[in-house]
């Protein structure tokens, strides 16, 4: 191949190109990749409304992806200590260069919120490299953490997860979920839908789902949601309270998590969740907007623990793509690609992430 081609997201709105780059060649300690697959996720949607800051347009989107080895700069090894061979299916921690020297990293120990952390497809300019999963062939910077696909699991298992699934994991970590809880997840797309499986493996009695449209809480049933409440049927935030009351003698749910990305469900939720609940909000990655809530009744008297949860780690990719190896019989992530696109059809497969028309879009070079 003497030209790698890749699509380019140049700015805000602007119509997506294709840009034509030479053949990559790995650094000391890298490795090139030849792409199998990559994802559409709402955070591409956001990137292309320009709703991210620090965003370094022009770029490559594409954040989580998998690829087969096509070249590494000398012997590359995974966390156990095995080689990492030229033709090994695998995906691979989509942030680089958190420093582990910074005050964030090493004394409060948030590596999420490194001020030197960067992003494939998001905080990496296509003008730096082949640094995003819509392309050909994606370069894997010296120190990236590559995660080799276990045995048991397709390209299509994983990417049906893609980045909701660490997403999904983290925000469950993040909930402490109890043996026994009743858990309300606010949002059906793949974030929702993982934190959905995994909050059920981390012993949640039952977990009851509020979302839309209707093609992803049928998912959300196959994934094991006990009920489901449709908001585009039922429109009245009181209403879709007293949904989650009816189901908890009046109680409310031990614990909420938020993955929906509107301000309001803030506010909604912790009128879902029982006093003294854990409540986690995962789904503003983007600023949407403020909204008002009273600290005296959702906050103070309510005993609430709320707890943010931005990006996630290594370790929450890592643990969750071993759990979806050995759950994926009884949780189809698969079943989530909705449909798949060529690179030169990339347009149109963010038209029908933005308007949720699939709940999980696949970019096939
Ligand atoms: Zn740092
Ligand atoms: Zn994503």
């Amino acid at each position: 191949m003497d030209k790698v081609e890749a699509v380019v997201l140049s700015g805000p709105g602007r119509p997506l190109e294709r840009r034509e780059y030479a053949p990559p060649r790995p650094e000391p300690g890298g490795a090139i990749l030849e792409m199998v697959a990559s994802e559409v996720c709402g955070t591409d949607v956001h990137l292309f409304h320009g709703h991210l800051a620090g965003v370094p347009y022009p770029i490559i989107p594409g954040h989580v992806s998998v690829g087969r080895v096509l070249e590494t700069g000398g012997p590359l090894f995974d966390l156990e200590g095995q080689p990492i061979a030229p033709g090994r299916l695998v995906t691979f921690y989509d942030v680089f260069r958190i420093c582990g020297q910074c005050w964030h990293c090493l004394v409060a120990k948030a590596g999420t919120r490194c001020p030197h952390r960067k992003v494939y497809g998001i905080t990496t300019s296509a003008d730096e490299g082949l640094l995003g999963g819509w392309a050909q062939q994606i370069e894997l910077k010296p120190g990236v953490r590559v995660l080799p696909l276990p045995e048991e699991l397709s390209v299509e298992d994983f990417m049906g997860g893609g980045c909701g699934l660490p997403t999904g994991f983290h925000a469950v970590e993040r909930a402490g979920i109890a043996l026994g809880d009743t858990v309300v997840v606010q949002g059906s797309g793949p974030v929702g839908l993982s934190a959905l499986v995994f909050a059920q493996l981390a012993g949640a009695l039952r977990v009851l789902v509020v979302g839309a449209p209707k093609a992803r809480l049928e998912a959300a049933r196959r994934l094991g949601a006990e009920d489901t409440l449709d908001v585009l049927e039922e429109r009245d935030p009181a209403a879709r309270a007293r949904w989650v009351q009816e189901r908890t003698s009046g109680r409310g749910a031990d614990v909420v998590i938020e993955a929906s990305g509107n301000p309001a469900a803030v506010v909604e939720g912790l009128e879902m969740m029982r006093d003294a609940g854990r409540y986690v909000v995962v789904g503003q990655y983007t600023d949407a907007g403020d909204v008002g809530l009273n600290p005296h009744r959702h906050l103070n008297r309510k005993h609430v623990t709320l707890t943010g949860c931005w990006g996630y780690e290594f370790t929450h990719l890592h643990r969750s793509v071993q759990m979806m190896a050995r759950f994926k019989d009884r949780f189809p992530w698969r079943s989530l690609i909705t449909r798949e696109y060529r690179l030169a059809d990339a347009a149109e497969a963010l038209r029908d992430m933005e308007r949720l028309a699939v709940v999980k879009a696949l970019v096939r070079p």
